[in-house]
């Protein structure tokens, strides 16, 4: 069995050398008994928070280290291959955290959950239909309550999260403005803002006439600040991700210097767990998947083929070279 080791914490921007793929053993039968489900990998994730567990001390995050020397734990979807666990059953397919590798044992089945495969294609329950998709859909609706009419930006429009809050905005009678780092991932967005400029005051003024009633907040930093220039009254700021401080010790970010303007428009501006939020995840993969079928939502994915190039994916989603979710592609079913 193919695994993806962590080797080293990364010291700034993360490396191929921080990570290994080890070949181990593995028993592909189950003692009665035991409740654990045996596991063929299909598609693996690949998420920015994983950046936030590859460091010494938890710091101020909410998910635990990894351990060096073992395999990194990622979302997957993923086919049962045995089980003795009443819940599932050889041949079904499932989502939830394994450790990542070609095949995976998950102790009493914990984290899994059943996926239809004839609701949308399979990888897309680690996008649009998983984790990304309720996280835009949380932020969006339970924290940036939006209203027909409202003026909603967000950034990193073009990844797994920001796709998704685009268009559910504009189905909710938002208006949307979204940043992406390259003119090449001009897709659904009305705006491009390079992430370097910090010239964007000037454009946020430009495509935000009326101010700005949403932000959501994907990668913190220099956007953060301008976008708080122009935040109207009563302004709500679900905040998702600061992406561009994960590669940086702490003491390093970039500071916002105007936080003021929360006080005195009166801002919300909350932070939020998806995890925390996942009992939501059924009624949300109805509503979504009807609006798959119906054509009033897209999706696009980035996909990697192989279970050995998961760290060069991972590293390319941190440097904006996804268009879509990132996923690896480890097998067929
Ligand atoms: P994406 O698919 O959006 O991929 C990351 C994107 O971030 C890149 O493609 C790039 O887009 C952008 N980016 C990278 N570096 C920078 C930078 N320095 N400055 C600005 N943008 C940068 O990832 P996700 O959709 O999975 O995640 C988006 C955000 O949501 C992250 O902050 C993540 O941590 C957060 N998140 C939070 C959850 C929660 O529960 N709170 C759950 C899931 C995700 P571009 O090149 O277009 O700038």
């Amino acid at each position: 069995n193919k695994q993806v080791i962590l080797v080293s914490y990364p010291k700034g921007w993360v490396t191929e050398d921080n990570f290994r793929i080890e070949e181990t053993d593995m028993h592909l039968s189950l003692k009665p008994g035991c409740g654990h489900v045996l596991l063929q990998t299909l598609w693996a994730s690949v998420d920015p928070y994983l950046r936030g567990r590859m460091q010494e001390s938890k710091g101020g995050l909410y998910a635990q280290p990894f351990q060096l020397g073992k395999p990194i734990v990622v979302r997957a979807v993923s086919k049962v291959i045995a089980s003795d666990n009443q819940e599932f059953h050889v041949g079904e397919f499932v989502a939830g955290p394994i450790s990542l590798g070609e095949y995976a044992l998950v102790e009493g089945g914990q984290g899994l959950w059943k996926v239809d495969p004839n609701l949308a294609p399979l990888s897309y329950y680690l996008g649009l239909l998983g984790a990304p998709g309720l996280t835009a859909w949380v932020g969006l609706n339970l924290i940036g309550e939006p209203k027909r009419g409202d003026e909603l930006f967000v950034s990193a429009a073009a990844g797994a999260v920001g796709l998704v809050v685009g268009q559910l905005a504009k189905l909710k009678g938002c208006r949307v403005v979204g940043s992406v780092g390259s003119d090449d991932k001009f897709w659904q967005c009305t705006f491009l803002l390079s992430r370097e400029g910090y010239d964007s005051i000037q454009h946020l003024d430009r495509y935000f006439p009326q101010g700005i009633d949403i932000y959501f907040e994907n990668v913190g930093g220099r956007m953060l600040e301008a976008v708080l220039n122009h935040i109207n009254l009563n302004g709500r700021i679900p905040v998702c991700g600061m992406l561009s401080g994960y590669n940086q010790e702490w003491t390093e970010r970039e500071g916002v210097r105007n936080l003021m303007n929360i006080v005195g428009k009166c801002v919300k501006m909350q932070g939020f767990i998806v995890s925390h939020h996942f009992y939501h995840l059924p009624t949300y993969i109805q509503e979504v998947a009807g609006y798959l079928k119906e054509g009033k939502i897209k999706y696009k994915e980035h996909v990697t083929e192989g279970l050995e190039n998961f760290a060069k994916s991972f590293i390319g989603m941190l440097k904006g070279e996804n268009f879509g979710k990132a996923v690896v592609h480890v097998s067929d079913p």
